[in-house]
């Protein structure tokens, strides 16, 4: 069976099996989720608007459903007797993707909606929210040498448009349906997660997936050159897919209702990311630099002072430990298209 590459110990944070519904369970996040959580002896219900070819990982113990969450009628029937949502659905990708698909992001507000309705009606006890770092005001990452963005420097409101605006709203109405109607709901905001088993082509990929791609193309066809978009010097912290994971489960058991960082607050700039797979791959490539092509913010890092005081934890996997095993899972794929 497909699942997280580096083994984590058998932490689990819940002792007692649940019925766990995993929204984007066809998704990069979501099955990794849907594999630590059987793991745990949980029983799992994965669904996905994407055909099931298309899923990450399908992993045959869990109930895999293919249906739009979108649709009010697929999210009642999607949390039918289930204890806890995970929803991580969301019609996403990379800065090249964002930026050029802001109504479809937007449209995430749909499964989003939908899905807080369901629970609330069917009686679920604990609702988990996938968020992200792209909430946070754009002029609070405008220099590389950043300030660890807080909690509550996403407010005043200037989050990423389409993207980050269906985050924050989305984030709201978990908050109001804790207030209002007492479900039981968490938020955690993801910062650029990355790992194995996710896109790494086709243009839904992220940065770290994409260096690994060109690296792992450049080492294949002897070509050491490599494109990166912008001048590389923009810096970001990266997290490893399992402690993403394990940070979710956290978030979701824990007493702490307000929106939460998950990230790694190891920064690097993309031009020290590539020198870091170059380095698996034991080549260096001659860059070029595209000023034109999309590069979100200028600087971000997650601070971790609230998920150290509420959790005693955050992410603890290094760049180069994740990196590693992310290259070796694209050079595979790559080389078994080739
Ligand atoms: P992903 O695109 O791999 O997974 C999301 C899944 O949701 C996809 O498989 C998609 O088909 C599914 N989906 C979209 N609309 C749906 C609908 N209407 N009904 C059912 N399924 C639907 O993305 P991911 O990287 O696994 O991200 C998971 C969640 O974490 C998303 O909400 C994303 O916004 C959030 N997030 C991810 C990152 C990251 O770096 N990967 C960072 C911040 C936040």
């Amino acid at each position: 069976m497909p699942g997280s590459v580096i083994a984590r110990k058998a932490e689990n944070v819940s002792e007692i099996p649940a019925r766990v519904l995993v929204a984007g369970g066809g998704g990069f996040i979501g099955g990794h989720l849907v594999a630590d959580l059987l793991r745990q002896g949980h029983s799992v219900r994965s669904v996905d608007v994407k055909p099931m070819h298309e899923w990450h990982q399908v992993h045959p113990a869990a109930e895999n459903i293919v249906a739009d969450l979108a649709l009010s009628e697929s999210a009642h029937k999607a949390s039918d007797s289930v204890d806890r949502v995970f929803n991580l659905a969301a019609d996403m990708g990379g800065m090249g993707f964002i930026e050029n698909n802001k109504a479809a992001c937007m449209l995430s507000v749909l499964p989003s909606t939908h899905l807080l309705l369901a629970a609330r009606d069917s009686g679920v006890q604990q609702f988990f929210y996938a968020s992200s770092a792209c909430v946070y005001a754009a002029a609070r990452q405008t220099d590389p040498d950043v300030v660890a963005l807080r909690e509550d420097d996403a407010y005043p409101a200037q989050p990423e448009d389409g993207y980050g605006w269906e985050k924050l709203f989305s984030e709201r109405m978990c908050r109001h349906f804790l207030e209002d109607f007492g479900l039981q709901t968490r938020v955690a905001r993801f910062h650029n997660v990355y790992g194995p088993y996710g896109s790494w082509t086709g243009g839904r990929e992220k940065a770290p997936a994409a260096i690994c791609r060109k690296v792992a193309e450049a080492a294949l066809s002897g070509r050491h050159e490599i494109d990166i978009w912008g001048d590389g010097e923009q810096t970001r912290s990266f997290m490893y897919v399992d402690d993403c994971v394990h940070g979710s489960q956290l978030i979701l058991a824990g007493d702490n209702a307000d929106p939460v960082n998950l990230g790694r607050s190891e920064l690097v700039s993309i031009n020290q990311l590539v020198e870091i797979v170059e380095g698996f791959a034991g080549i260096h490539c001659r860059r070029t630099h595209d000023l034109r092509a999309p590069q979100g913010v200028r600087g971000r890092n997650s601070d971790n002072t609230l998920m150290q005081k509420y959790y005693g934890w955050e992410p603890t996997i290094s760049l180069a430990t994740g990196m590693e095993q992310t290259y070796r899972w694209v050079y595979d794929q790559l080389k078994a298209t080739a």
